[in-house]
């Protein structure tokens, strides 16, 4: 799951392409030795990945520019025996056992800033103490929550963007919930709730509705 994240208005990226050019360019160096089944680590994937789209325009952009499009990245590899993943700022891994037990793997780290203003965005991007995104800086990927989980542990993954995890970070509903309307009536009803909730928010915030993407995986 690649979530693009969409600049505010007037702000100078010292980059010609835009967020939908990143997300592609990322995703076409990820999808290659993912495929393939790559043994590489997630992070060294990742930070191969970030490379390969920063030397595609560090001769045509600003690729120093803390503002340069970014995205989240949210992966999960499945073994024989075991599932590995990783998340890099807000799109979080979500694990529910055989037992209904709920595991809540996400990176909160933009939650949690000091302050949101769009200079201190821009001065704790990708910067010790701040928050990580994929953008021009390999090292990010290395600050992604990882972990491994058994596979008998698990009977459902949802990878979700926050613009579909909002039902529960944003408007309350239970994780548990969450998962009963994706593993009952699917990806489709769960974004048709978010999007009831995003037309009736009183204090919808600065981004009334949001791209909202869901990945589930079920079964043996
Ligand atoms: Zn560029």
């Amino acid at each position: 799951m690649l979530d693009g994240a969409t600049a505010p208005a007037g702000v100078e990226s010292g980059c010609r392409h835009d967020v939908p050019w990143l997300v592609m360019r990322l995703a076409r160096e990820l999808a290659p030795p993912l495929l393939t089944r790559s043994p590489t680590p997630l992070p060294d994937l990742l930070a191969e990945a970030i490379a390969g789209v920063r030397a595609t325009h560090a001769d045509t952009c600003d690729v120093s520019n803390p503002d340069s499009p970014s995205s989240t990245v949210s992966m999960v590899r499945l073994h024989p025996d075991h599932v590995e993943h990783l998340v890099l700022a807000d799109s979080p891994v979500v694990l529910r056992s055989p037992d209904g037990k709920i595991t809540v793997h996400s990176d909160d780290r933009i939650e949690r800033l000091p302050e949101r203003t769009l200079e201190a965005v821009r001065r704790l991007r990708n910067q010790p103490g701040g928050f990580w995104a994929a953008s021009t800086e390999p090292q990010a990927a290395y600050e992604a929550v990882v972990g491994t989980t058994d596979r008998a542990d698990i009977d459902v993954i949802a990878i979700l963007s926050d613009g579909a995890s909002r039902f529960t970070e944003r408007y309350g509903h239970p994780w548990e919930e969450l998962l009963d309307v994706l593993t009952t009536d699917g990806p489709r009803r769960l974004i048709d709730l978010v999007r009831e909730h995003d037309a009736a928010a009183t204090t919808p915030g600065w981004k009334r509705y949001d791209d909202a993407s869901v990945v589930l995986l079920q079964g043996p």
